[in-house]
């Protein structure tokens, strides 16, 4: 049977990550007595934490829990083997590197392989994995490992013009691969996970949650009256609202839940695990501590829905069912008389 594609893909991943920690250790000799010796041993750790992550990654994926997501995964799949390729050819040239430019060379060919979108991509949808490896917040954490290498690139490889051109070029394309990951995934006036990047936070949580026979739940918020507010205080006091309501949220959530923005004054949050024992107890606390204070100088009351309950063989389909459970309960507590909470136990 042919290879399943994200398996490949993600293989391929974790091929690219090993090689760079084995140049990073292979740069960390060449360097005994340099300033960059603890720089190339720092880099090298890091990569051994991404290294265990596409393992659990991997097997998360061998095992069928995460479904493939790509628009293209045959030519990713393939672009990927050829820089896993490449990457590989560049261990053996890691030993050979003499100069701190021909080392920073060979970094910054390492750094450039892992900027395919399809890292990217992975690692903003492990984000919200409840994954045990080191690397709890894949997203942020390769932000950061970039971000020392371009540091580093400018104070040591900057004395030929040729690096200098090269750590900006990285600079650049990292820069553009994350404004694109976020356009497509954030909403731009609360930086919150838009429909989209929600729904593909929550979906391989979802597979995990289905593993493990633990209950989730959703939350669908809405805020009330907020037209009233509008209109009184201008559309600009709104936005103050909204955002000041996504960091209230954000803060009254686990760091673990998923937040997202649905569209106008409507939010979002997948959580998990949960008791469903206690989850009308979670709501209300969500509700009670956004109305404890004001919001941007304004009042602000909300109703809430919620569904809590197990995930089923058909994940997509058990989520979107609690999704709309979720919708109908808001939908109850808005006609019950508003500033509410009303959950629901599926199955
Ligand atoms: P209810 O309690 O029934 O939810 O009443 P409501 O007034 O909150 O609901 P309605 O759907 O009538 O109005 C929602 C308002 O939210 C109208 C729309 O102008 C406003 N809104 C949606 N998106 C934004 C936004 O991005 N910024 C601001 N300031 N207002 C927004
Ligand atoms: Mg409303
Ligand atoms: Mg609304």
């Amino acid at each position: 049977m042919e290879k399943d594609v994200l398996v490949k893909i993600v293989e391929s991943c974790l091929s690219i990550d090993q090689s760079s920690a084995e140049v990073y250790g292979a740069l960390q000799e060449s360097f005994a007595d340099h300033p960059l010796r603890s720089f190339w041993q720092n880099m090298k750790e890091e990569e051994e934490t991404h290294v265990a992550f596409w393992s659990e990654l991997l097997e998360l994926v061998k095992e069928g829990h995460i479904p493939q997501f790509f628009d293209r995964p045959h030519v990713f799949a393939e672009e990927l083997e050829e820089l896993a390729q490449k990457a590989t050819g560049q261990v053996a040239q890691a030993a050979l590197a003499n100069s701190v430019d021909a080392a920073f060379l060979i970094a910054y060919k390492m750094e450039f392989y892992m900027l395919h979108p399809a890292f990217e991509a992975l690692f903003h949808y492990a984000s919200g994995l409840p994954l045990t490896s080191a690397l709890q917040n894949p997203d942020n954490d390769y932000e950061q490992h970039l971000g020392h290498f371009i540091a580093a690139f400018s104070k040591y490889g900057g004395e030929s013009a040729e690096m200098v051109v090269l750590g900006s070029v990285l600079n650049s394309l990292w820069l553009r691969n994350r404004e694109l990951a976020i356009q497509a995934h954030r909403d731009p006036l609360t930086g919150l996970l838009n429909r989209r990047g929600f729904m593909m936070t929550v979906r391989p949580i979802g597979f995990v949650a289905r593993r493990r026979g633990e209950d989730v739940g959703t939350i669908i918020l809405d805020v009330d009256l907020f037209k009233q507010l509008n209109d009184q205080f201008g559309h600009q006091v709104g936005d103050k609202v909204l955002q000041g309501l996504s960091k209230r949220l954000t803060e009254a959530l686990r760091g673990s839940d998923v937040l997202g923005r649905h569209g106008g004054e409507e939010f979002v949050a997948f959580c998990y695990p949960v008791d469903p024992a206690s989850f009308h107890a979670l709501c209300e606390k969500v509700r009670e501590a956004i109305s404890a204070t004001p919001i941007a100088g304004q009042e602000v009351k909300v109703s809430i829905g919620g569904a809590t309950g197990t995930i089923g063989d058909d994940v997509e389909g058990c989520l979107e069912a609690l999704l709309k459970e979720a919708d109908e309960c808001l939908y109850e507590a808005k006609a019950a008389g508003r500033n509410r909470s009303i959950v629901r136990l599926l199955n």
